[in-house]
């Protein structure tokens, strides 16, 4: 029976309706593993009698032929969605206790298609990292880990520590600058982050909200298939949510993709770049060309610009996001003599350094006097970023890149409060696509000499993550990825 917590999402699927095991189970199953597995600190609430409770009624689904899309998987779902009931707090000490009276519409089309909710997941404080050491709860370990504990990287660190040692099916993460892809890369497991707009922001505590999207973290490409059809549509309550109709993605997997261009960015080649990246990069490639698909150089000239860009514009909407958190409304309260003490007791003892300096950096680029310089021409340079995808677009059908410049490094290596740039600097292949709204996917392509996994990046046109699937999927089968 230990067995059941390595079946995919679409096998355990499969089993649950022939009943060769039961909802119940499978749940019983991924509970064992998560106390197996607390050394990787993934969740920071269990939530396994909630659980225990949703598989039953799963299981008369099933009997009574009633079962629906996700009927009965356990998922783990990251720390930024509010569940209604369940503590919700981002991580973060400011929202110490904070126990939502909403569902989030993602987690609740997932409850809706039958899924089953094992706990929250571990991350970076309001999801502002890349290793979740920023966490209020200390940081997740990648279970790659051998003598020193790596990070499984961030912000949603938690979400692919517990996919990549099964102790979920499958678990939701969020996107701001690359915190589905860059995770899933260190961890050895598949993440889309979708078009900005295909899943409903409504529920997800804010950090960037122009960037911020929802998507699934997975054992692969298959299940990313099936887990953001069943996350993603248009939401009346999120006012960027896009009204397109979301398609049935797991039809293309297993299609043709001769003749597809596939672009490679020369931008992205630096000379520094990381031999054993690069020569998967190329890997990967090659892969591709013999599929008869073709590759096509193009370029994306205003890369070197979208680390900064994205540092600017994130932080300035986490200023005005993170306003809200005044001990007044929500989660922790220190009282001072004055009404102010109180706001100032509150937001310095609650919040992290990082997201201090957050605020603070945001707070300059948006102050008189700064606005034109940093913020308007920040945007500008978004635009341009933007307009170089679209041209690209003329000359491909995809970009494939890697996800990451390098794999999992040693947790307090890549120090916040020395050097933060250092940690900025595992954006610099992702962030792009958060600026242009873009579909981006990461998957497996093989282990470095550490034996650390390594991913690549499957760039889309806006709205066509059929594409990615269909080229992801082909990539995977020949990759052969063996999963942790
Ligand atoms: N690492 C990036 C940041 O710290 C991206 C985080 C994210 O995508 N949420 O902002």
């Amino acid at each position: 029976m230990t067995d059941l917590i390595k079946l995919t999402v679409s096998e355990a699927l499969k089993g649950l309706k022939s009943r060769q095991f039961s909802a119940v189970e499978l749940t019983k199953a991924y509970i064992k593993q998560m106390e197996e597995g607390r050394k990787y600190n993934a969740y920071v609430v269990e939530t396994t009698e909630q659980a225990l409770e949703q598989a039953k009624l799963s299981d008369e689904h099933y009997t009574n032929g009633t079962n629906r899309a996700l009927e009965g998987i356990p998922l783990g779902v990251k720390d930024l969605f509010c569940t209604k009931g369940i503590q919700t707090t981002a991580c973060s000490h400011i929202l110490d206790n904070f126990v939502p009276q909403y569902e989030s519409t993602v987690t609740q089309n997932l409850l809706n298609n039958g899924s089953v909710f094992l706990g929250k997941l571990n991350m970076d404080e309001f999801a502002m990292g890349s290793s979740t050491e920023t966490s209020y709860y200390k940081p997740a370990v990648n279970p790659y880990s051998k003598d020193k504990l790596l990070v499984p990287g961030g912000s949603s660190g938690g979400s692919a520590a517990a996919v990549c040692a099964n102790m979920c099916a499958a678990a939701t993460g969020t996107d701001t600058g690359g915190s589905i892809r860059q995770p899933a890369s260190f961890c050895g497991i598949t993440g889309i982050k979708p078009t900005y707009g295909r899943c409903s922001r409504w529920g997800i505590i804010a950090y960037a909200s122009s960037l911020d999207q929802a998507g699934p973290m997975t054992k692969d490409v298959r299940d990313a298939a099936i887990m953001l059809k069943c996350m993603a549509g248009y939401d009346p309550k999120d006012s960027t949510s896009a009204n397109i109709e979301v398609p049935d993605f797991e039809k293309v997997l297993g299609q043709d993709i001769k003749g597809l261009k596939i672009g490679i960015p020369k931008e992205y080649r630096s000379d520094g770049l990381n031999k054993e990246v690069a020569s998967y990069w190329d890997k990967a490639a090659e892969m591709f060309k013999l599929r008869g698909a073709e590759i096509v150089e193009i370029s994306l000239p205003h890369t070197k610009y979208a680390l900064p860009t994205y540092y600017i514009i994130a932080p300035a909407e986490t200023s005005s996001n993170l306003a809200r958190y005044d001990g007044i409304r929500y989660g922790l309260r220190i009282n001072g003599e004055k009404a102010d003490d109180l706001y100032i007791n509150t937001r310095t003892k609650g919040f992290g350094a990082e997201v201090k300096r957050r605020i603070m950096i945001g707070t300059y680029v948006l102050s008189a006097g700064y606005y034109d310089a940093y913020y308007i021409k920040a945007q500008k340079v978004r635009r341009l970023i933007k307009q170089d995808f679209e041209k690209a677009f003329e000359k491909c059908d995809l970009i494939l890149t890697p996800t990451s410049p390098f794999s999992a490094f040693e947790i307090g290596d890549k120090s916040m409060n020395e050097n933060p740039i250092n940690m900025y600097l595992n954006d610099v292949f992702t962030v792009s696509v958060n600026l242009a709204g873009l579909p981006a996917l990461s998957l497996p392509i093989g282990l470095d000499s550490k034996g650390l996994p390594l991913g690549m990046q499957l760039i889309g046109r806006a709205f066509d993550e059929e594409t990615i699937f269909k080229a992801g999927y082909a990539l995977e089968e020949d990759v052969a990825f063996k999963r942790k």
